[in-house]
Formats: C-alpha cells, structure tokens, sequence
C-alpha cells in the first residue's frame, strides 16, 4: 500500500495501468505455457530424491516424521524446534505440505520443508552434528488491485448480484461485513442500485495464489451513496474510513448475522406472531438456518446468559459507552461465552434456534441504549477509530488517488493495479 500512496497520481496511474495490461496477457500466455500438474500426494522426484507429502485428515507431525524413518530423538527434536522458532504446533489436513529431501535414495532425511501457508517456508536442515537448524523463509508475493462492479436486478440480492458481478465469494463476505455497518440489507437493496468493489489479488511467481484485503467499496443505498475506504494509518494499523476520513467502523453491527433477511422490524406496536395480541416488538428478526453462528454485534463483556419463557436461550452484551444488545431464541450457547466472558466484534456467542416464543428459527435481536430499547436498524451508531488530523490529511490524498485509479479501472475492466 506504501508504493500506491508515493505513485499514483493519474498519469503515472494511467502508465502504470496500461503497461500491466500488457503485463497480464504476456503473464496469462505464460501460464498456459508453463501450467504445471498439481502436487498430489508423496510424488518422488527421482533426480533430487525429494517426496513431497500433502498432510490429510488424521495426520499427525510425529506419524509423518516417522514414516520417513526418523529417529524418536529426532522427532522430538524437529517438533521441538518447529515449535520454537516456527510458532508450527499442529498441521492442518489438505492445507499444509511437507518437502523431504535426501542425498540419495535409500540416504536419511537431511533437510525438511514444511509449507504451512503458500507465503511461508519453513525449512529444517540436519548439520553434520545431527542437530535440525530452522530457517523461515517468507515467500513474496506481488499483490494487484482487482475492480469489480455490479447493479442489481428486479428480485435480487445483493450476494446474487455480486456474484454475478465476479466478485469471489470470501470479498463478497468481507464487503457484507462492511456494508452490514451502514446498511439494512433487507430495506436498503433495490433495483437498478449500483455497487463496486476494489481488492487484492495475491500473485506468486506470475500465478494467482489467493484473495487479500477489500480496498475500497461503494455501495447506492437508499438513503445516499455508502463509500468505504482501507487507510494504513502512520502507526502501521489499518482500518476503514468513509469519505471524509470517519471511522466505517461502528461500535456495533445493525445486523449481526451476514445476508440474513428481516423478517420482523421493530416497532412499538405489533400483533404478536405467538401470543395474537398488540404487543411492542423491542427488536428486529433476521431469519436464519438453526444452527447458524450469531456473532457479537460489538466488543463488550457478557453481562447475562439464560433462558426466560419469551426469549428462550439468550445471551446479554454490554459495550464500551451506554450501549448493550441480546441476541434470542438461541439453540445454543458457544462453549466458552458465559456472564463475564469478554468477547470481540464478530466472535460467535452462540447459535440460532427457535426457543421460547418463537414460531420458527430466526435471531431476534435488541440494541438497548442508556436502559431503552431502540431500532437497532436506524439508531445512530458511534463511530470507533476515528483519524487523528494528520492521519486525515493523509487520507484525504490517498483517497483522492485511490478514486482516480478507480475511475480509470471501472473504463477499462480488464486492467488492474499493482500495488
Ligand atoms: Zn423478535
């Protein structure tokens, strides 16, 4: 993100631009020539007599070490020492890959390289004493800004119309946990709204490894165009701002739980779907598949955890300031979050269900502020994060440079930017 900030202006911007255009399609040529076979499982490359084991479900460090006819004492040491310097304690199956390499066939192992991420190396090598020598290599990675954009149709969703748009699943996540800020996804979306979205694409040696961070996004809700920008603040954090340089960042989510439809709103008057009479509805629904993790809408610490005949199973947050929120009709609680449990924004506090009065699976939820009860859908929600005024001078430039390069991918789709 540095370099962005240092380059781009719109000239140099358009350059840069148009040169990578012609980058990508020598790049692209380049895979098609030099696409190679996925590693599948212990391959033996005869010539550097090196065997490649991709770890599977069940697998463990000492097992795998052991197949390769290491010693205990050496086991113990290599995990020892994995542990130690590589902060590597356990594996994961059908992510993590280890190298074996020898002199020879039939020689013992004498260097190891476990590959727990596709930007991180770790290897091991056996000196002439016999003790395992560690050595972590960080794997570059040349990381590109990807444009896309999208409107919405006549009886769309918003995540129907990102995909549509070609936006991958996991950025399509990341912008809802954004957007779930500002907007009210059943009430706000409509068609013929537009959206975008700017990320990062992670390249490795010319091929595309994984999705990064969302840079920018822009979103026509109704009540006016929601803009949201990822700004690396001098003291090396990074956060989301809007235009003007305030945090996107509310101290609370108006919908806990991603792409869920409201289903009930609040109000101070409403038939109650249960018990047939005029009753207030101190909350919103969001329907939701029991089961289906509920996220904390904020930071805060439990204040109560339990079961009462209307809310069933329910779980109480206070957060920082005068704001608390309960989330209902749990069908169970996450193991861990009890009454004093803090807990972070997005953490899972428990699942949704239909328990006390409830006429199918679906999260109710309540904002309660200095003891009221409000909509948690329109309640002006504190911003955290805030920029200091140097910070917001700097943002304020990179925002400007980072519209610009927007402006000139969402002309020529096919084009992205390297950061
Ligand atoms: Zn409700």
């Amino acid at each position: 993100m540095k370099k962005v900030k240092e380059y781009m202006n719109t000239n140099v911007l358009t350059k840069i631009v148009i040169a990578l255009a012609v980058l990508l399609t020598l790049v692209a040529l380049f895979l098609v020539i030099t696409h190679r076979a996925p590693v599948s499982r212990d391959v033996v490359d005869s010539d550097t007599c090196k065997s490649v084991v991709v770890v599977t479900s069940g697998d463990t460090l000492s097992g795998i070490l052991s197949k390769q006819g290491l010693s205990n004492n050496q086991i113990n040491e290599i995990v020892k020492t994995l542990k130690a310097q590589a902060g590597i304690t356990g594996l994961r199956a059908d992510r993590d890959k280890i190298e074996f390499v020898r002199a020879a066939d039939s020689a013992p192992v004498n260097k190891i390289v476990v590959i727990p991420s596709p930007w991180r190396q770790v290897e091991l090598t056996c000196d002439k004493a016999g003790s395992w020598q560690c050595n972590t290599i960080d794997i570059e990675r040349d990381t590109r800004a990807v444009y896309k954009s999208g409107v919405i149709l006549d009886g769309d969703s918003f995540y129907l119309a990102g995909m549509r748009a070609g936006i991958p699943a996991g950025i399509l996540a990341d912008v809802y946990d954004l957007l779930a800020f500002e907007m009210d996804f059943e009430r706000d979306v409509r068609a013929g709204q537009k959206f975008s979205v700017l990320y990062e694409e992670n390249f490795s040696s010319g091929s595309k490894v994984d999705n990064g961070n969302v840079l920018a996004v822009s979103f026509d809700a109704l009540r006016g165009n929601v803009k949201m920008y990822r700004f690396k603040k001098k003291d090396g954090t990074t956060g989301y701002y809007d235009e003007k340089g305030n945090g996107a960042i509310k101290s609370l989510k108006r919908t806990p739980i991603n792409n869920a439809k409201v289903t009930s709103s609040f109000s101070t008057r409403r038939k109650h779907p249960v018990l047939g009479f005029t009753r207030a509805h101190k909350g919103v629904d969001f329907r939701a598949a029991t089961g289906t993790p509920i996220p904390a809408a904020g930071a805060g610490r439990v204040v109560k955890k339990g079961y009462n005949s209307g809310h069933g199973n329910f779980v109480r947050i206070r957060h920082n300031g005068s704001f608390e929120t309960l989330y209902a009709h749990m069908s169970k609680f996450k193991s861990g979050v009890n009454v004093g449990t803090a807990v972070k924004q997005g953490q899972t506090i428990g699942f949704v269900g239909s328990t006390g009065l409830s006429t199918g699976p679906h999260l109710h939820y309540e904002i309660i502020k200095d003891g009221h009860h409000v909509n948690p859908l329109t309640v002006k929600l504190p911003a955290i994060n805030n920029l200091d005024d140097a910070n917001k001078t700097k943002f304020l430039e990179y925002r400007k440079a980072l519209d610009d390069g927007i402006e000139y991918l969402s002309e020529h789709p096919n084009m992205f930017i390297v950061l």
